[in-house]
């Protein structure tokens, strides 16, 4: 490796090294416009949608970094491929085609297309969760969570502890701790435990990769238990590439090698296809075992559709298929994470408190740093997404005390220990110039955040609140 390479570069740039080593390795060919709407209107906006800005219209919105799910762009090759989609009932070709690259990226022999990442995991949790069982996993995905709890089992998390430390620089924050599952398969036993579930990257624990060692000594630990091991894949391919990056004699292996070996140690996937198959809708269900297969194909025709199409359209099929390589490509991935990391360099440069180092998809803001003494009942990452919005028209959202919800038992408020705003980057969409405005827009947040003041709720739901619940600024600082 060359002794002056950035992170992100690609091992093999065949360019002069005194250049970017990761330009994007496509030019734009269709466009759609953004409009920044004008001080007084935003203002209406926001109070319109109740300083919640899951209701704000799209097109109020300048740079929408709400989510990286199903909005990146599509490329040409995927739009082609559209056109070929099969729409027979049974016995699609796209499904075949589909079947094919998952088989050569993932080496699952079995696969059930599903409409998106969550019915993956209504349609396993289905055949494999019941009342009083417990997954653990490193910080589970809010929809993972909430198909266990729906069962009425139990999700655990063993992530490790530097995950809950913003400021550390480590390489691979998204891990899981075997001291912490050991604890938690000897404390409920193996007979409570339907598998163990290794979410790559770790989204809810900022977006951190999780090692392949540490994937491999989870997968030792569960063959030598007797317990399954699922990933929930959605960025496995961002993950793969930090392995690559990060991992002590992982250079030399290509970011397909990787993912492939990361599938291999596991008995099953769920996907989100809307993350790292870059396409707007789809997932998958990937299994190894023939039985498992068939039971849950039963639930896959009784949720989503027919066996050969599930959720999907062909046309979707075949986008999906497109994208899991065009995803794993490594001149993409080191323009996508090189990105996500110049942003994320350029604001802690300008010293605004971030989640340390930039993951994948995303950057975090560390909310309890960016207003140090604002309690957290007083929602200070949401009043930072509410000042985003005035200032700038940029749609970040909460991951705090508001996702929290209330403890079912107590009623009160739960408090996380990361209190965060997520800026969320999709794929292929927005250039560094437009990041480059929503730097400068934090930036002036960040230099009157003595001015900025709490929230409190007008209207609470009592679950899910963080999708419709309504505000109002306090009346003081
Ligand atoms: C998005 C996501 C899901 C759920 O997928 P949907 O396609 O949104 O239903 C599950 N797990 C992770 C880690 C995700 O990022």
């Amino acid at each position: 490796m060359r002794a002056n390479r950035n992170e992100t570069d690609p091992v093999d740039w065949p360019g002069p090294a005194n250049l970017p080593h990761n330009p994007e390795p496509y030019k734009i060919k269709m466009v759609e416009p953004i409009r920044l709407p004008s001080r007084e209107e935003r203002e209406r906006v926001l109070a319109e949608a109740g300083f919640n800005v899951f209701n704000i219209p799209a097109d109020k919105v300048f740079i929408d970094l709400l989510t990286d799910s199903g909005t990146g762009a599509m490329s040409e090759q995927q739009w082609a491929r559209m056109m070929e989609g099969d729409e027979s009932y049974a016995g699609s070709t796209s499904f075949h085609r589909l079947r094919r690259a998952v088989e050569q990226i993932t080496g699952f022999p079995f696969m059930l297309p599903t409409h998106q990442g969550r019915a993956a995991e209504n349609v396993l949790h289905s055949v494999l969760v019941g009342e009083g069982d417990v997954v653990p996993g490193n910080s589970h995905f809010d929809t993972t969570k909430a198909h266990i709890e729906y069962r009425s089992a139990c999700a655990i998390d063993c992530t490790v502890d530097e995950c809950f430390e913003p400021s550390v620089e480590a390489p691979f924050k998204g891990d899981v701790d075997l001291d912490k599952l050991a604890a938690v398969v000897d404390e409920h036993g193996r007979e409570r435990i339907p598998f163990v579930l290794i979410t790559v990257t770790n989204n809810t624990g900022g977006g951190q990769p999780v090692s392949l060692e540490n994937v491999r000594d989870v997968a030792a630990f569960c063959r030598a238990r007797g317990l399954k091991l699922f990933l929930d894949a959605a960025r496995f391919a961002e993950n793969a590439w930090f392995i690559q990056q990060r991992e002590r004699g992982e250079a030399g292996r290509s970011v397909r090698e990787i993912a492939r070996e990361m599938f291999e140690l596991a008995d099953g996937a769920t996907m989100s296809a809307k993350k790292d198959a870059i396409v707007n809708m789809g997932g998958l269900l990937m299994l190894r075992d023939e039985d498992l297969f068939h039971k849950c194909s039963s639930f896959n025709i009784l949720f989503e559709g027919y066996l050969t199409y599930g959720g999907l359209s062909g046309r979707d099929m075949e986008a999906v298929a497109e994208g899991l390589y065009e995803g794993t490509g490594e001149d993409y991935l080191a323009a996508r994470i090189g990105q996500v990391r110049r942003f994320g360099d350029s604001l802690t440069d300008a010293g605004i408190p971030i989640v340390r180092p930039p993951g994948g998809h995303a950057i975090y803001v560390d909310a309890k740093s960016f207003l140090p003494g604002m309690n957290q009942e007083r929602f200070p990452a949401q009043a930072i997404v509410c000042e985003l919005y005035l200032e700038g028209a940029i749609r970040g959202v909460e991951i705090g005390t508001v996702l929290a919800d209330r403890d079912p038992e107590t009623g009160n408020n739960r408090p996380p220990k990361l209190e965060l705003v997520r800026l969320t980057i999709p794929r292929r969409v927005y250039t560094d110039n437009q990041l480059a405005y929503v730097k400068q827009v934090l930036v002036n947040l960040h230099s009157r955040s003595d001015m900025i003041r709490g929230l409190r709720f007008t209207y609470e739901p009592a679950i899910l609140r963080h999708f419709h619940a309504r505000f109002e600024w306090e009346s003081s600082r």
